[in-house]
């Protein structure tokens, strides 16, 4: 087993574990209180640059994947919703603030936030919308120098994080049949 520690995110990250996880679709909020599962891989993946999205996540895009309405279900909680339009709502924790999903009403479709989901490397995007917002230094990022985390915590003398963010691997009560 390959423990990782990961600044932010879980305490140590199973690697081991990633594909078991992979097909069950589960995702969730940072806090735990609204969790999800798809019941069917997700049928397209997609980042958008768009103005709203910027707004919406509070970053430079928003990465989704898109399932039927009725292969989303909510096994924890429920989330808040934003008519961000008339044509989109979008989904977050009230409790933490995560957006979790962006749907356009009456499509019949919704999308879940790629980083909401518990194995966010099991899906890719494989088209870019609201391209005439997209930031100028986006498309350089794979030149910018890189870090990673266990170096990051080696050079600010930090020894351990204790995550506060929920752990689908230490709890999977929520994880059944619902
Ligand atoms: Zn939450
Ligand atoms: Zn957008």
């Amino acid at each position: 087993m390959i423990l990782i520690r990961v600044h932010g995110e879980y305490g140590e990250h199973d690697v081991s574990d990633s594909k078991k996880r992979a097909t069950e679709w589960t995702g969730g909020c940072q806090c735990g209180a609204v969790r999800y599962r798809l019941l069917t891989p997700p049928e397209h993946a997609s980042i958008c640059h768009c103005r709203m999205c910027q707004r919406a996540s509070g970053q430079p895009f928003m990465a989704l994947a898109r399932v039927r309405d009725d292969d989303l279900r909510w096994t924890r909680g429920c989330p808040s919703v934003f008519a961000s339009s008339n044509i989109v709502e979008r989904g977050f924790c009230s409790a933490c603030g995560t957006p979790l999903t962006y749907r356009r009403v009456q499509s019949g479709n919704v999308s879940v936030t790629i980083g909401s989901l518990d194995d966010p490397e099991a899906t890719c995007p494989m088209q870019q919308f609201g391209i005439e917002s997209e930031l100028s230094w986006t498309a350089g990022l794979s030149a910018l120098p890189t870090m990673r985390t266990e170096d990051w915590m080696c050079e600010n003398g930090i020894t351990h994080i204790d995550s506060r963010q929920y752990s689908a691997q230490e709890s999977r009560i929520d994880e059944g049949t619902a």
